[in-house]
């Protein structure tokens, strides 16, 4: 059986047989769990590599732990990825958290005309840190083997460029008529979201969305708050692809 407490090591922290926790994973394990040597733990890489190990000594700020059995698990098919309107900080967090529990793969938030936030490049490098670090907590807690990636300060041109550039692409908008249900095809292989600002998307950008290859689509007749549109909708697709429940 694996270890119950899951640690994160970064790929370079990998050696064949064993693996270094990076120092705040290793107080974490030593010091505020205080799991003994020799004590079988599961630590994981974010990149799809889990390995039942057996935890070794410290060596200084960081403890070692021997591979005993190592597995690959492949990424969710499809993937899920969500660009996300700049809204209040904190809201976001909350939105990272479920997203990255949810097993959704990236989150870019980017800048909108109705956007209450808005973030500078400081702001910007401070959130990204401050998500993934809650993208790691999430995986941890919810046993994911894959790292959400987070970033912000998308331009609306970097936005559309990169949508146009999706595989598929749907545009969460309270306006539209087409069901989201209706827009997806069973094939797909990566799905991304675009979800509005607390203010909502302008008409303009919602038709420069669509022309840049996301339909605009519609979760219903009930208007939810742009920190939780993406959890319910990506809650719906895992559901639509079989991916829970
Ligand atoms: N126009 C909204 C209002 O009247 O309050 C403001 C936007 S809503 C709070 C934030 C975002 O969530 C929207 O831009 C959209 O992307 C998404 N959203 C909320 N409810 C939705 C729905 N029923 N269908 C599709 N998208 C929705």
């Amino acid at each position: 059986m694996q270890g119950q407490h899951w640690f994160f090591a970064p790929p370079e922290d990998w050696r064949e047989d064993s693996v270094l926790l990076p120092p705040d994973e290793s107080h974490h394990a030593t010091r505020v769990l205080r799991i003994e040597p020799l004590s079988v733990i599961t630590v994981f890489d974010g990149q799809g590599k889990v390995a039942r190990c057996a935890l070794g000594s410290s060596d200084g700020d960081r403890v070692s732990a021997e591979v005993l059995e190592a597995t690959d698990h492949p990424k969710m098919r499809p993937q899920m990825v969500v660009y996300q309107a700049a809204a209040k900080a904190g809201k976001l967090d909350q939105t990272i958290e479920r997203l990255a529990e949810l097993g959704v793969a990236e989150v870019w938030a980017f800048d909108s005309e109705r956007a209450v936030a808005r973030w500078d490049a400081g702001k910007v490098e401070r959130l990204t840190h401050r998500w993934d670090s809650i993208a790691r907590s999430a995986a941890k807690q919810s046993r994911n083997p894959h790292l959400l990636r987070a970033g912000a300060g998308l331009s609306w041109t970097e936005l559309t460029r990169r949508i146009s550039n999706e595989p598929m692409a749907l545009t969460l908008w309270e306006e539209a008529s087409l069901p989201m249900r209706a827009a997806l095809n069973d094939g797909a292989d990566r799905v991304a979201l675009v979800v509005g600002p607390e203010g909502g998307f302008t008409q303009a950008e919602a038709e420069s969305l669509a022309d840049a290859g996301a339909p605009l689509v519609s979760l219903g007749p009930r208007i939810l708050r742009t920190e939780n549109a993406a959890v319910v909708a990506c809650s719906a697709l895992l559901f639509n692809f079989g991916l829970i429940g």
